[in-house]
């Protein structure tokens, strides 16, 4: 990059990507307006291109104050005649007041919050100001509350750029306003919108009728007339269409590429009667459901094809996947391989220890766990037993893929919840072996549109149906104050002979305020409100033999009521439980909820799932624990999850090494997405290293836009 000698220079500096350009050196920008742009996000002329409209106001034909109407979204002009605090409600309620009128009428504004000294200096007497909102009537007038404004100067006859057009607004800032904001991105527009670059080739978009990528920038940032402004809105303008297209698409491409790259490696071919797995199978006294049977000859074909298997199971809590899993990790034992699993806590690694120890060991397959928890010699003894191929499986967290740990001969790796993983770890834990089978399990059930995008490079089986017998589970919602309410249900519950969880939000494992709140309650029930009762206490930071001579006593109803954290999300199986009481439900994550009540029910009694809620300070949190009531599709639950909590925070997608969307937003542009991902994968299946000359930009715009985070190796 130029050196700088004058950071505010006027004269533009040639970057040799222009678009990479630091806003300041846009015309009109000094380091005042960079700072304030800064806020939002804008440092180069790209991010600059990147902030498109929020909305679009339609100013084609300004209407007069006298005809706008009631109970439709209006925008007006007019000057200010009076502007002040007003009261109602005897002094109770402040209300600022701007009273507008443009000669055919008049119309008050108002603003029920806000600071009253910032409007009453923005609002002056005099001043002209166009306004847009729903239109109201009130003591026989028109009013607007809470408009959308802006002060003009000026003659509006002669202001082509914020009048006589469809005009976009963005997203404010304090001190950072529209007309500020609209010239900046006219003169950004105008001088860079040239060198956006989106090499999709010409046949693409000639199929999927896209328009050319930098006029769909100018388009979307100042729109033509003939524009349709409910298009706009929704942002489904062709200029929109084509912008969310090219992110899809370079994203979809990258997957596409590493999934025909992984196809195309070569890796182990596991060839085995599966005679491990059929004597576990027999152990375990179930029939495989179809699914689980289904799931299991997917990856049995691919285990056996000399290229890495690369799989996701995806399926709903209880409904089978650790077993399928675990009788993949014992054919490839069988084939003299090490099988490793891969979990994101610790507490999910235990608990996949003890059950999976408890299993296999009969059998003769030696199990380890490697979580940070194990420490010193016995650390050293399991690192040497691993690289020995000693120990067959390993269990752990990322643990696992340290440095440190040298496998034997990695054949398998599986992973589990992978959300918490993503791309990026998926290839360091690969790394461990020589291309070994990989097999992503996910216990959450993910929407499809996100499937597509976190999940693309991997071939999915689901399990869709559960074990048979399992009993249904109620689930209802108290408010703190039926506390006692809740206490006779599990009193009830007990005295029939069954068992109930409590279960205490621990959110980071560290929070010691948690965990003494689930030590305290756990003495507490047992002296005070249970004493007839025989309480359990279980949290992650007990040893693994502590923990597991809980549950086993939980196990053989010596426990009568179990106050835990959420270590007990995963692989406790305790039939005979039937009531969970969930305590600060609105802590929780829909889907972990879900993972949560899929503890219960698992017996021959119906059961009830008591999500105990403190959401006096939070409608939100009452509609999203709604949705557990309602259904218990774990499908739909992670859709409303997805669309309550928006794809960033559904499991810290952040983290998953995937590309943000700067534009597209997968619930809201699926239809774009599925006709991307399909174009995506049809060019990689014609031309798998991008080496037709009319492919010559693809390389240069993937490796742009993913940023290193894609091993592209095979594309060289
Ligand atoms: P997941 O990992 O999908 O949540 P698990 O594999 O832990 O589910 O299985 C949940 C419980 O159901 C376990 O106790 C397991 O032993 C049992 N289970 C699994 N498959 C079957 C089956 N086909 N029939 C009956 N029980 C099963
Ligand atoms: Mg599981």
């Amino acid at each position: 990059m130029a050196k700088l000698s004058t950071p505010f220079s006027s004269n533009p500096i040639s970057f040799r990507d222009r678009l990479q350009t630091p806003v300041q050196f846009v015309k009109g920008v000094g380091p005042k307006l960079a700072k304030l742009l800064e806020r939002k996000g804008i440092r180069t002329v790209e991010d600059g291109l990147y902030f498109l409209p929020r909305s679009y106001e339609d100013r084609r034909h300004l209407k007069q104050i006298s005809e706008l109407q009631a109970g439709r979204k209006e925008t007006g002009f007019g000057e200010i005649l009076l502007s002040g605090m007003a009261f109602y409600q005897n002094r109770k309620r402040k209300v600022f007041e701007v009273l507008v009128s443009d000669g055919s009428g008049m119309i008050k504004l108002k603003w029920f919050h806000g600071h009253e000294r910032y409007l009453k200096d923005r609002f002056q007497k005099g001043r002209r100001l166009i306004f847009s909102g729903e239109v109201r009537w009130f003591n026989y007038q028109k009013e607007i509350h809470h408009p959308d404004v802006e002060i003009v100067e000026g003659d509006i006859e002669k202001d082509y750029l914020n009048f006589k057009r469809i005009v976009p607004i963005y997203s404010e800032t304090e001190g950072l306003y529209q007309r500020t904001l609209r010239r900046l991105m006219k003169t950004i527009v105008d001088e860079y919108s040239d060198e956006l670059k989106s090499p999709i080739p010409k046949e693409i978009l000639e199929r999927q009728d896209l328009i050319d990528f930098s006029e769909a920038f100018r388009r979307v940032h100042f729109p033509p007339d003939g524009e349709s402004i409910e298009r706009l809105n929704l942002h489904r303008s062709d200029g929109h269409r084509r912008i969310i297209f090219d992110e899809f698409f370079f994203l979809e491409l990258g997957l596409a590429l590493k999934k025909r790259g992984v196809a195309l490696e070569k890796g182990i071919s596991f060839k085995t009667e599966g005679h491990l797995a059929k004597q576990f199978l027999h152990r375990l006294s179930f029939q495989l459901t179809h699914s689980q049977e289904r799931t299991l000859s997917e990856i049995v074909t691919d285990m056996e094809k000399p290229h890495p298997m690369n799989r996701l199971i995806q399926g709903d809590v209880g409904s089978g996947k650790t077993v399928v899993a675990l009788m993949a990790a014992l054919r490839v034992v069988e084939c003299g391989y090490q099988a490793a699993i891969m979990t994101p806590t610790e507490v999910l690694a235990e608990q996949h220890y003890l059950t999976v120890h408890r299993w296999v060991e009969p059998l003769g397959v030696k199990v380890a766990l490697l979580t940070s928890n194990v420490k010193g010699l016995e650390r050293e003894e399991i690192y040497r037993h691993i690289r020995s191929g000693e120990v067959q499986i390993v269990i752990g967290t990322h643990a696992v893929i340290q440095e440190q740990v040298e496998f034997h001969r990695l054949g398998l790796a599986i992973i589990d919840e992978q959300h918490k993983f993503g791309v990026v770890q998926r290839g360091l834990l690969k790394k461990k072996g020589e291309n070994p089978d990989v097999l992503v399990m996910t216990a959450t059930p993910i929407p499809r549109t996100l499937a597509m995008t976190l999940y693309g490079d991997l071939d999915i089986s689901l399990i869709d149906e559960l074990p048979p017998g399992r009993m249904p589970v109620t689930t209802k919602i108290f408010p703190e104050s039926a506390r006692n309410r809740v206490y006779r249900i599990v009193e009830e519950e007990v005295k029939k002979g069954r068992q109930a969880f409590l279960v205490y939000p621990l959110v980071e494992e560290s929070e010691k305020l948690d965990l003494k709140n689930a030590t305290q309650m756990a003495e507490h029930l047992q002296k005070e409100v249970f004493p007839s009762f025989r309480v359990g206490l279980l949290h992650g930071r007990m040893k693994s033999e502590e923990k597991e001579a809980i549950m086993m006593e939980f196990k053989e109803r010596k426990i009568d009521l179990l106050v835990a954290t959420t270590v007990i999300e995963v692989g406790i199986d305790i039939p005979n439980a039937s009531v969970m009481v969930v305590e600060h439900a609105e802590r929780f994550g829909l889907s972990q909820l879900h993972q949560l009540r899929g503890r219960i029910g698992r017996g021959n009694y119906p059961s009830q799932c008591i999500l105990l809620a403190h959401y006096r300070s939070s409608e939100e949190a009452r509609i999203r624990l709604q949705a557990m009531e309602r259904t218990h599709d774990g499908f739909k639950i992670a859709e409303q999850d997805l669309e309550l909590r928006g794809p960033g925070d559904f499991f810290g997608i952040r983290q998953s090494g995937l590309p943000d969307f700067r534009v597209a937003h997968i619930l809201r542009d699926t239809s774009i997405l599925i006709e991307a991902r399909k174009e995506a994968f049809r060019l990689v299946q014609e031309d798998p290293h991008l080496e037709k000359p009319y492919h010559a930009g693809l390389k240069e715009a993937l490796r742009q836009r993913w940023k290193g985070r894609l091993e592209l190796a095979t594309i060289g």
